[in-house]
């Protein structure tokens, strides 16, 4: 008993001071690619590479558009290893959580030329093909009202809607006194009935899909929907099919998406912050410090 005392006595403060501070994280972290679309020459290896699909291209009349969807990355690195030019490259940015869907997606334009590769850069999208905000200026300023009335302090029902567990492991470490959530004022409930926020998990499964549509209507208005990792976003490696349904956003209304395969606990804390209004949402084209050469 002595000892316990001890060795607490001796333990120094282990609790992160992120978001105050910068978060710090493990030198062999693997975070997001980083895409230097103007120095990018060729994406073809990339794309062969890419086990999700999460790169893709489009050719007609001697133009190639090349996007890029973080939300169906997993962060594997395949991309950057069989690109080898340094054009893509494997940083440690995991801050990519975003209020639509269509801001983990960027199109890059270029010129073809003769040999297949691509000329300079000659325009960069982000967003979704239809591009826009879904809602309407007045909706917007309302959701973000509640969001914000919400942040004061908030109860988040946790749903796995078929993940590997992979999402609720770094879920789980929210409330270990490394990342202790509940500095923030936040903290998880057992039933949606008590609950302001869904951290929703999985690709959907045909199984769950009833599950979630209940859940969420058991859960009081206001509410926000959090869709955690590749598979909440898109599907992830398992995309639709006759098991899932690909995505949270195929079944419930989502408020923000958090991309990462797991996202790690400061990418969760960043995503929910985001969505109460009490952290701001990234620029993905932007280039990571991990990205510079050291
Ligand atoms: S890191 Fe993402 S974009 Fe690159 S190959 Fe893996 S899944 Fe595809």
């Amino acid at each position: 008993m002595l000892n316990m005392f001890r060795k607490a006595a001796q333990t120094r403060l282990v609790t992160i001071g992120y978001p105050q501070t910068p978060a710090r994280v493990p030198e062999n972290f693997r975070g997001a690619p980083y895409f230097d679309f103007s120095a990018w020459r060729d994406a073809r290896p990339a794309v062969e590479a890419c086990p999700t699909g999460a790169i893709a291209i489009r050719e007609s009349e001697g133009r190639r558009w090349v996007t890029v969807d973080y939300g169906l990355c997993i962060y594997c690195g395949q991309c950057a290893e069989a690109d080898g030019s340094g054009a893509v490259q494997i940083t440690q940015n995991f801050e990519l959580a975003v209020r639509e869907r269509g801001d983990l997606i960027v199109t890059a334009e270029y010129p073809l030329e003769t040999d297949g590769s691509q000329g300079e850069l000659a325009g960069l999208h982000n967003g979704s093909p239809s591009g826009g905000d879904p809602l309407e200026p007045l909706e917007r300023k309302i959701q973000q009202r509640i969001h914000k009335v919400l942040g004061r302090s908030l109860s988040i029902r946790e749903v796995d809607a078929g993940s590997c567990n992979g999402c609720e492991i770094e879920i789980g470490a929210l409330n270990n006194p490394v990342y202790d959530l509940e500095r923030l004022g936040i903290h998880f409930v057992a039933s949606p009935r008590h609950a302001d926020m869904l951290l929703v998990t999985g690709p959907v499964t045909r199984n769950m899909e009833l599950a979630l549509l209940k859940t969420y209507r058991a859960t009081p208005d206001p509410k926000i929907v959090v869709a955690v990792g590749a598979c909440g976003i898109s599907g992830g490696i398992f995309g639709r099919n006759y098991a899932t349904v690909g995505g949270v956003d195929s079944v419930i209304p989502v408020d923000v998406f958090i991309p990462g395969c797991p996202p790690r606990p400061h990418a969760l804390l960043h995503g929910i912050l985001l969505a109460l209004g009490r952290m701001e949402q990234r620029i993905l084209t932007a280039r990571p410090a991990s990205a510079d050469p050291a």
